[in-house]
C-alpha cells in the first residue's frame, strides 16, 4: 500500500511528528539523508504503525499516493532548499512539498512562488510544542494555497493537538508564509511569556527574599488562576527542582546565560521593518542577549554603581507581582496580535485572530488559559483594534494597574532589572496617552532635517524656517 506521507529529515521532530503520523493510522514512508536515522528510528518504534524505509528521495516518492505529501523536516536555511531542489524533478503537477521547520517565512513566500511556477504546492507549515508535542499532538500553522489544504489539512488535523471542545489545534492560515510568520510571532509571544515569568521569579527572590522551593509553590498556585498556562506550570517544576549533585535548587546551577535559536529576533526585526511596536518581545530577545554577555557582566559588577533606595515592600508584595506579571502577558499578547494584523495588510493574508489564539489552545508552548478569552474577544465581526480595548481585558489591566505600577517602581527602587514589566507599562501608558512627546520629536526633525509636520488646528504639512525667520511655511510632506 503507498503511504498517504512521507517524512524526510527524521531528527527529534521529523521521527516524532512521522511516529504521530502512524500512530493515528497512516502509512508514512521514512528517508533520511544518512539512512542511520532512518534505522533508528525503525529499531525503537517500528511497531508502532506502518512504515516504509526508503533510503532515497526517488524512492520515498516512488512510495506516495498521489497527490503526494512530501514533509521536509531538515535543518532550516539552506538543507531546505537544497532538499527542494532534489525533490523538485521526482515530482509532479499538484504534488505537495510540506516544510514542517522553522523557516524565515520570507523564505517559505519565495519558495512557494518559484514551486507555484512549476505546479507544486508549497506548504510551509509552523510546528509547535517541540520535541513532545510532534509525537503527541502539536500545535500546527499551515500556510500554502487553500486547494493544498483540502489534501493535507485532515492529516495535520488528526495529528494535531485538541482543544478542550475537541477541536483540533490545527488551521489553514492564509496563503504562502503566513504559517509560518503566525508561528514565529507564537515564538516571539513566547519569549516575551518566559521573560515576564523570569522578571516576577527575580522580584520575588531578590525583593521577597523567597527561596525557589517556596516559589514552586507559588507558581503552582497562580497556576490554578487566570495565569494557567503550560509554562507557568513548568516553571513551577523547574524551581522545586533539586540538582543531585549538589543539593541545591537546580535553578542556582543552573548558568544564568540564556540562548536563543533566532525566531524572536526574528519577530523583532518584521516588528521593526512593519512599524508595529513589539516592544515586550525586543525587550525580552535584548534581556536574552544581555545574560549572555556574561564577561561584560562581570566587569559591570565591578565598576558600576548600584545605589538603591530603601523600600517597604507592600503586604500583598506576591500578589501584586502575580498582577504584574498577568497585565505584561496581555500587553505582549497584545502586540503579537497586533503585528499578525500589520502583517495581513502588508501580504494579503487573511488571519482570523479568533482562530489562531484557538490553535494555540493546546499544544504548544504559550498554551494558556487566557486564549479562550482573546479567542472570544476576536470573534464576530467587530475586530478590535488592540486586544487591550476589549472590555475583558480593559478590565483585568485596570484591576491590574495599581499592583503593575508599584511592581515597576519597586523594581527601579531596588535595582532589579524588570524590561518587559517596565516596557509593557510604558507602552499601555503611550496607548492611552492624550498626547505623546512625539510632537517634540516632530519638531526637532523639522529643525535639523526640514521633515516638515502637521498641525493639530489646520489640514496640511508644514515647516518652521528654522535658520532663516522662523515664519512657517506649507510644505510638502517628508514624513
Ligand atoms: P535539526 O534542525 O537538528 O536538523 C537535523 C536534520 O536535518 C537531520 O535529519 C539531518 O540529516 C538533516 N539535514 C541537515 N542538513 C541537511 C542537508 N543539507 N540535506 C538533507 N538533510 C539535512 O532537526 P530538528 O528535528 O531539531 O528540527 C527540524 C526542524 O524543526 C528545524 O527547522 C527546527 O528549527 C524545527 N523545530 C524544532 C523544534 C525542536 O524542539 N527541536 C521545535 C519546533 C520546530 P542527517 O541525519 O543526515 O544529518
Amino acid at each position: 500500500m503507498p503511504a498517504q506521507i512521507g517524512v524526510t529529515g527524521l531528527a527529534v521532530m521529523g521521527a516524532n511528528l512521522a511516529r504521530n503520523f502512524a500512530r493515528n493510522g497512516y502509512t508514512v514512508a521514512l528517508h533520511n539523508r544518512s539512512v542511520a536515522k532512518t534505522d533508528a528510528l525503525l529499531a525503537a518504534h517500528g511497531d508502532e504503525g506502518d512504515f516504509i524505509r526508503t533510503e532515497t528521495l526517488e524512492e520515498l516518492v516512488a512510495n506516495l499516493e498521489s497527490p503526494r505529501r512530501v514533509m521536509i523536516m531538515v535543518k532550516a536555511g539552506g538543507p531546505v532548499d537544497s532538499v527542494i531542489d532534489q525533490l523538485v524533478p521526482l515530482l509532479d503537477e499538484g504534488d505537495i512539498i510540506i516544510d514542517g521547520g522553522n523557516s524565515h517565512y520570507t523564505d517559505t513566500r519565495r519558495r512557494e512562488a518559484a514551486l507555484a511556477e512549476k505546479g507544486l504546492h508549497f506548504v510551509g507549515v509552523g510546528v509547535s510544542g517541540g520535541e513532545e508535542g510532534a509525537l503527541l499532538g502539536p500545535s500546527i500553522m499551515p500556510g500554502g494555497s487553500a486547494e493544498s489544504y483540502k489534501a493535507l489539512g485532515p492529516l495535520l488535523e488528526k495529528i494535531s493537538a485538541k482543544a478542550d471542545d475537541g477541536t483540533p489545534c490545527c488551521a489553514w492560515i492564509s496563503t504562502d508564509g503566513a504559517g509560518h510568520f503566525v508561528k514565529m510571532v507564537h515564538n516571539g509571544i513566547e519569549y516575551a511569556d518566559m521573560q515576564v515569568i523570569g522578571e516576577a521569579y527575580d522580584l520575588l527572590r531578590s525583593a521577597a527574599g523567597l527561596e525557589p522551593a517556596a516559589q514552586a509553590e507559588i507558581f503552582s498556585q497562580w497556576n490554578e488562576g487566570e495565569l494557567s498556562s503550560f509554562l507557568i506550570e513548568i516553571t513551577a517544576e523547574v524551581l522545586g527542582h533539586v540538582d543531585a549533585a549538589t543539593g541545591k535548587p537546580l535553578v542556582d546551577v543552573i548558568q544564568d546565560s540564556a540562548g536563543q535559536k533566532g525566531t524572536g529576533r526574528w519577530t523583532v526585526q518584521s516588528g521593526l521593518d512593519m512599524g508595529s511596536p513589539v516592544s515586550a518581545i525586543a525587550e525580552s530577545v535584548f534581556a536574552r542577549s544581555l545574560s549572555s554577555q556574561r564577561e561584560i557582566r562581570a566587569v559591570g559588577q565591578q565598576v558600576l554603581a548600584g545605589e538603591t533606595t530603601e523600600v517597604t515592600l507592600p503586604e500583598n508584595f506576591v500578589e501584586d507581582v502575580r498582577q504584574a506579571l498577568f497585565a505584561s502577558k496581555l500587553v505582549s499578547y497584545a502586540q503579537g496580535l497586533d503585528m499578525l494584523t500589520s502583517a495581513a495588510g502588508e501580504y494579503g493574508w487573511e488571519l482570523k485572530l479568533d482562530e489562531i489564539a484557538g490553535l494555540w489552545r493546546e499544544g504548544c508552548i504559550i498554551r494558556a488559559a487566557l486564549l479562550k478569552d482573546i479567542m472570544a474577544a476576536y470573534k464576530g465581526d467587530a475586530q478590535p483594534a488592540n486586544l487591550l480595548f476589549t472590555p475583558a481585558f480593559s478590565e483585568a489591566i485596570a484591576k491590574a494597574l495599581p499592583a503593575w505600577r508599584r511592581v515597576v517602581a519597586i523594581a527601579v527602587q531596588l535595582g532589579i532589572p524588570a524590561p518587559v514589566f517596565s516596557s509593557s507599562l510604558a507602552y499601555y501608558d503611550g496607548l492611552r496617552r492624550d498626547r505623546l512627546p512625539a510632537a517634540l520629536t516632530q519638531g526637532l526633525r523639522d529643525f535639523f532635517g526640514a521633515h516638515t509636520y502637521r498641525r493639530t488646528d489646520k489640514e496640511g504639512t508644514f515647516h518652521t524656517l528654522w535658520s532663516g525667520d522662523r515664519t512657517e511655511i506649507a510644505a510638502e510632506d517628508t514624513h
